[in-house]
């Protein structure tokens, strides 16, 4: 189900349990029931719906409210509620600080925008006056480093990286002691693509990890990816210490776009912070735009 649709389900479900005359027991379960189904076609997990459902149940507890209290009104900001707190990840994640040296890795699958988002990232807060460097540890893709390199150039951003060294854990270590040196406070280290079938790679990703000694992990994630999302997502989580996401390709522009939206942060209710496109992913007026 995509987006739109999942959205003027529940709208549906609120707006039918509203126009009710009695708002009892009944009403009550039916919207419920269809905005479980709603949720459930769109691949939101199970638990988190019961959770949804035995919340509000509690909330709304028709017996206790009074006549005179608006049931409709409060039903319906319970819903709201409980959507957010689906979406909320609870948690913020390592926020680095200007002018104390950080070190931030990107990891995700091949061609998620790991590398567009690094530059993307080290801009953003060059912009604010801080001091990026960007490190290219992926010796694994021909042409990483020269991406790197060119984007890194257009921006003005100091880069290290090596057209000989096939170690990305050799790379990750001296530029990072480079950038440290150099007094830059967010040294961002750009690592291969890779997916959890490929052990190998999984282990190298772990050991440039060690040697990085990263502030903060950040897992790129492409938005049309669907379903792969969840394993993927948690295959990373369980190999390095993700504490951050960034969902690329959101523009539209790309194959999949806005209507994967909900599906894809379902998913990744696994990982603790939530990131789009380098905005911080505001939760309440993303479900006022799912409702309408
Ligand atoms: P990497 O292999 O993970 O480093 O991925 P790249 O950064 O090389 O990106 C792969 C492709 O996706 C490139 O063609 C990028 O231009 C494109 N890309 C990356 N981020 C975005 C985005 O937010 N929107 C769109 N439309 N394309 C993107």
């Amino acid at each position: 189900m995509v987006l739109a649709q999942l959205g003027g389900s529940i709208s549906r479900a609120i707006q039918q349990m509203s126009n009710a005359t009695i708002i009892d027991e009944k009403a009550l379960n039916d919207c419920l029931n269809e905005i479980t189904r709603a949720l459930l076609q769109s691949d939101v997990q199970f638990k988190l719906v019961r959770d949804m459902q035995t919340n509000i149940k509690k909330i709304v507890n028709l017996d206790d409210l009074a006549a005179g209290h608006n049931k409709r009104r409060i039903i319906q900001q319970a819903i709201f509620n409980e959507l957010c707190k689906i979406l909320d990840p609870g948690k913020s994640s390592f926020t680095p600080k200007k002018g104390k040296p950080s070190v931030v890795m990107f990891v995700g699958l091949q061609g998620s925008g790991k590398t567009t988002t690094c530059t993307k990232y080290a801009y953003y807060y060059q912009k604010k006056g801080w001091k990026p460097a960007l490190v290219c540890a992926d010796t694994f893709r021909a042409g990483a480093f020269d991406q790197l390199k060119q984007n890194a150039t257009k921006a003005k951003i100091p880069f290290y990286g090596s057209y000989m060294e096939s170690d990305p854990v050799k790379i990750a270590e001296e530029g990072v002691e480079r950038f440290k040196k150099e007094n830059c406070d967010l040294i961002i280290v750009d690592t291969s693509g890779r997916h959890k079938q490929e052990a190998a790679l999984f282990e190298e990703m772990r050991q440039v990890s060690e040697a990085a000694k990263p502030d903060l992990i950040i897992f790129v994630m492409d938005s049309s990816i669907g379903q792969a999302a969840f394993d993927q997502a948690q295959a990373f989580k369980q190999s390095v210490a993700v504490g951050a996401v960034i969902i690329t390709k959101m523009d539209g522009h790309a194959k999949g776009g806005v209507s994967q939206q909900l599906r894809v942060l379902s998913f990744l209710l696994v990982l603790e912070s939530i990131w789009m496109n380098l905005k911080s992913f505001d939760v309440k007026p993303f479900v006022s735009r799912l409702l309408g």
